[in-house]
């Protein structure tokens, strides 16, 4: 789950990370009134969950509260990357001297958060670290004892910080970042730009980016309560409130798959073959007729699904539950596509009976099944 960008300003705040004292705006009026307040030039920023929004013309500088109020009425009629702007934050514009970029990962190969940093920041990190890593600063952070100082300071220096009182602050912001990725259970959390601002050269973190672990959320009943509702799609939500994994892909070849393992070699299988799936779709473990529904519904929303592949082994999940769930399914949705299920395992010959009653394709392979998917997708 990704948090906005003044949720994540908003926790760095109570970590104390200094951040800009802005607030959030629905329409261009309150931006009008936001910008009296702060009482000075102000930046107005939009809200949706995609990374890029400067460059799409999505943050603006305003001298004044009706400069703020026109540049919010144009900005929350914008659309970045798809995503129609429904919030704008408005906050005190910084004086900025340098950007920065500071953020905390995950680096699964080390068992380790990792902390990197760069002088190279404010603009898009992804883009740094793949044409000049040499310009990012990692450091690798022991679970027992937590980010020391001198791994805090080793970054500040790797990225050419020499006054004192900035170096000492940025190790303090170092610190505070880690323990938000930690305490939140992130997978990100991410200050770009950390913007060295004033004649004080202070550090402050101009826009911030949390990404949350979805499987961790129950023990964050604050913070799941941020959930963004409205910049979900449909499927996504659908997929959430039904406890499916959910990933649309480009392609055409729709997947429905138990097990995130056999869901990924699925794909594989079906690019082995020359098609291309639309989508990534675990249902888990033990799926009941209701949840393969609810899955099937998500699938066949997508309109370029050309057809559908299930692809299911049986342990705990039983295949006449599903073959179940698939045929409710049809009935409902009704689907103008076709379908090829390959069910191995618990209750297979039952599920095979049930679905070929339902007029459906079924193989005994996957290669089977992903070499009709593909040739049907090309039909
Ligand atoms: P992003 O494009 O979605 O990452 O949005 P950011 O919040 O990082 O803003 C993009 C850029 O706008 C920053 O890198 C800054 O250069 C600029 N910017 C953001 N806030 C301010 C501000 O308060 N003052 C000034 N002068 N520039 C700002
Ligand atoms: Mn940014």
């Amino acid at each position: 789950m990704k948090l906005h960008e003044y949720q994540s300003k908003r926790l760095f705040d109570t970590y104390g990370i200094p951040v800009p004292q802005g607030e959030v705006a629905e329409t261009p009026e309150q931006a009008r009134e936001i910008a009296a307040r702060i009482g000075g030039p102000v930046v107005v920023k939009a809200q949706v969950l995609v990374g890029g929004r400067g460059k799409a013309g999505g943050v603006k500088l305003a001298k004044t509260p009706d400069e703020a109020e026109q540049r919010a009425k144009e900005i929350l009629g914008m659309e970045i990357k798809g995503l129609p702007v429904k919030k704008v934050l408005v906050d005190p514009a910084a004086d900025i001297r340098e950007e920065l970029y500071l953020g905390a990962v995950l680096d699964r190969a080390a068992r380790r958060v990792a902390l990197m940093a760069s002088a190279a920041g404010g603009v898009d990190i992804e883009e740094v670290a793949a044409t000049t890593p040499e310009k990012i600063v990692t450091v690798r952070v022991d679970p027992l004892v937590g980010l020391a100082d001198y791994q805090a300071r080793e970054l500040a220096y790797g990225i050419g910080l020499r006054e004192r009182a900035t170096v000492r602050q940025f190790v303090g912001i170092a610190r505070a970042l880690y323990r938000v990725f930690v305490e939140t259970d992130a997978s990100l959390a991410e200050i770009n730009p950390l913007a060295v601002v004033g004649s004080e050269h202070q550090l402050m973190a101009l826009d911030g980016k949390i990404v949350l672990d979805d499987n961790a959320l129950f023990r964050h009943s604050d913070l799941a309560e941020m959930r963004d509702e409205s910049e979900e799609t449909e499927a996504e939500r659908e997929a959430r409130l039904n406890g499916l994994s959910y990933v649309e892909l480009e392609g055409n070849i729709g997947c429905m798959v138990n097990g995130a393992g056999l869901a990924m070699a699925t794909m594989d299988v079906i690019k082995f073959f020359g098609g291309e799936p639309a989508n990534f779709l675990d249902i888990g473990g033990g799926a009941r007729a209701e949840k393969v529904a609810a899955a099937m519904r998500i699938i066949l929303r997508d309109p370029n699904v050309r057809v559908v592949l299930i692809n299911i082994f049986g342990g705990i999940t039983r295949g006449d539950e599903v073959a179940r769930g698939i045929v409710q399914a049809l009935e409902e949705v009704k689907p103008s596509v076709p379908f090829v299920a390959r069910i191995v395992g618990t209750n297979a010959e039952q599920a095979r009976e049930i679905l070929q009653a339902a007029d459906m394709m079924t193989a005994t392979t996957l290669a089977e099944a992903a070499q009709k998917a593909v040739e049907l997708a090309r039909a």
